[in-house]
């Protein structure tokens, strides 16, 4: 299971495989990103000077 979320309407669904359309305001393919599962991510300040 993957989380989709669409990136017009906000709205988050799991899915097996990527959907053709957001199942909430019918946007197309291409609206919709899958949602990586990471924790925190948290800003990294390598470059110090
Ligand atoms: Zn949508």
């Amino acid at each position: 299971m993957t989380t989709f979320v669409c990136t017009k309407c906000g709205y988050e669904f799991k899915a097996e495989k990527k959907p053709d359309l957001c199942p909430f305001c019918y946007a197309p393919i291409h609206h919709l990103i899958p949602k990586k599962d990471e924790p925190d991510e948290q800003p990294q300040d390598s470059d110090k000077d």
